[in-house]
């Protein structure tokens, strides 16, 4: 096959390569052989973005490469040798991966190479690559070199020209026009590639949103013929594009693209029940629609994976709870929360998504169904809703809400509103109004001071709620500790009466607190 090479003479690219990926391509090619950035890098570069990683390609073999660098390891990845930069804080730069040029052959698994060997043609490399943007090698000439080949072109100072540096770029399937262009298209006939590695399938869309590129005619058909293959691939390596996609500025396009081309339902496929399921008047779009356009507030709003995931999950139940009710005239969707919920959980579970995050997401969308109303909700159903999404979730809920109130097209929350309601989470967060914001708790009642279960102790934890409501000072470990145990010198009547009192003073506190809140805060 012939290269087309183009020769580039000015510093435009090189500029912005540092020098210790520099460093690591005049090593090898001092040791003799021929070193070119390539992939994600080279792209990244000729888009004018920030490379994530650099990847170096050479004709030298890991032995070759790893006796030319002080550090590096050699996991026997596919050839891959890291090499070690311990002097950079720069996490892109610690390691800088570099992989003799690779053949590969036989995918009859769908996921990876049966064989790989090495090449001394960067053709062959550049060939088993996945798109043609990501098959361009950008060579970078020693400046040594340049300078003599400047000198006698210029026969200029050598001071002057020892600054120029040369880049090569070899592209042979036309990978910049297709960058030029905004297009991902595969290396070659896009059917066998896809049979190949049907994660290149996911890559092609999660490159499109992360690029905002559209997918070339042929390459789209060829994944909806394709797609199928992907229940071959790993969900761990779906969720890493499936992370990436909702990581990106364009989400929504990108899922319903994958919608549309067969991919979404090998990814979640019960986003797909939400299509076509139309919702009451109060919501201009579908369920579908909905969780798309909720999920791309939170990307809109620069938030993070969690809450993205929450808002494109918070209703995915709604088309199977929906019914009709003719008292009303109109859709309901009873218990599409708590049913939600559990379907979310089975999503992030099966795509392995860490367990803490998926028990936050779950959290999350249990509780997205809470009344917000702010002329007519009171402080303690506040409380209830932290109690329940826990205190370190609450400001995530009301993103949540956000997201949801923007997702329906209509328009945004009235800003007194929601400074109402913001206020309103404050005020119950800061004082303990409920027996679990007591620094003290029933566990520890029976396990430290021996009491033994039973209805005594929730009349105990109100008689100390009352106390310290009185007095927040109260509210230590040690004082509890020692006023609970001369309250439990009490008859059980006597410390009913003193719990029931706590429980009354604590609804009229309540009241008390709502009317100086909506003093302080009421925005008419
Ligand atoms: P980024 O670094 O932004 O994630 P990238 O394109 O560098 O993007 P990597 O996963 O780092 O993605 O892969 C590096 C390069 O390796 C790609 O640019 C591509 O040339 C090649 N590549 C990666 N995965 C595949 C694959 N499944 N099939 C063929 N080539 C691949
Ligand atoms: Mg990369």
């Amino acid at each position: 096959m012939k290269l087309s090479t183009n020769v580039i003479f000015d510093t435009s690219l090189g500029k912005h390569i540092p020098e210790e990926v520099s460093h690591v391509t005049e090593t090898l090619e001092k040791g003799g052989f021929e070193a070119y950035l390539v992939g994600g890098c080279t792209r990244d570069l000729l888009l004018g973005r920030k490379p994530k990683d650099w990847d170096v390609t050479t004709d030298a073999t890991p032995e070759q490469i790893i006796a030319l660098f002080p550090k590096t390891f050699y996991e026997n990845v596919y050839g891959t040798v890291g090499v070690v930069n311990e002097k950079t804080e720069d996490e892109t730069l610690k390691v800088i991966e570099v992989t003799p040029y690779r053949l590969e052959a036989g995918y009859s698994d769908h996921r990876r190479p049966d064989s790989v060997t090495f090449s001394t043609k960067l053709e062959d490399d550049l060939k088993r690559r996945d798109f043609t943007i990501n098959a361009i090698a950008l060579g970078l000439k020693r400046e040594q070199e340049v300078t003599k080949h400047q000198e006698t072109i210029t026969q200029g100072s050598k001071s002057l020209v020892a600054k120029v540096s040369q880049e090569t770029l070899v592209d042979p399937y036309k990978g910049q026009k297709d960058l030029k262009d905004k297009v991902i298209r595969t290396v070659g006939a896009p059917q066998d590639r896809f049979e190949e590695d049907a994660l290149r399938i996911i890559r092609a869309i999660r490159l499109s949103a992360e690029l905002s590129f559209t997918i070339n005619a042929e390459t789209a058909k060829a994944i909806e013929e394709k797609s199928p293959l992907l229940a071959k691939i790993s969900k761990e390596r779906i969720r890493d594009e499936f992370t990436r996609i909702l990581m990106s500025d364009t989400p929504m396009t990108a899922l319903a693209v994958a919608q549309k081309l067969g991919v979404l339902k090998y990814i979640v496929p019960e986003l797909e029940q939400g299509i076509g399921i139309e919702q009451n008047k109060a919501h201009a779009y579908t369920v579908w629609e909905h969780l798309l356009r909720s999920c791309q507030h939170a990307v809109d709003k620069k938030w993070p994976l969690d809450i993205r995931l929450t808002a494109l999950f918070h209703d995915i139940s709604k088309p199977e709870t929906r019914r009709w009710s003719n008292e009303s005239a109109q859709w309901t969707f009873y218990g599409h929360d708590v049913v939600g919920a559990r379907v979310t959980a089975k999503i992030l579970e099966n795509l392995r998504f860490p367990k803490k995050m998926s028990e936050k997401i779950v959290k999350l969308v249990r509780w997205h169904m809470f009344f917000s109303d702010t002329e007519n909700i009171t402080l303690s159903a506040v409380r209830r809703i932290i109690t329940n999404v826990g205190t370190e979730n609450i400001w995530d809920l009301m993103n949540v809400r956000v997201c949801d109130r923007v997702g329906t097209g209509r328009p945004k929350e009235q800003p007194y509103r929601l400074r109402k309601y913001h206020a309103m989470i404050d005020e119950a967060l800061r004082d303990p109004i409920s027996v679990g914001m007591l620094k003290i708790d029933g566990t520890t009642l029976i396990k430290d001071l021996g009491m033994n279960p039973g209805p005594k102790i929730g009349h105990t934890l109100h008689a100390l709620l009352e106390e310290v409501l009185e007095e927040p000072k109260k509210n230590t470990l040690v004082y509890l500790k020692t006023r609970a145990t001369e309250l439990a010198n009490l008859g059980d009547e006597e410390l009913k009466k003193i719990g029931e009192a706590g429980k009354r003073k604590k609804a009229m506190e309540e009241e008390k607190e709502l009317a100086e809140i909506q003093k302080k805060h009421w925005v008419k």
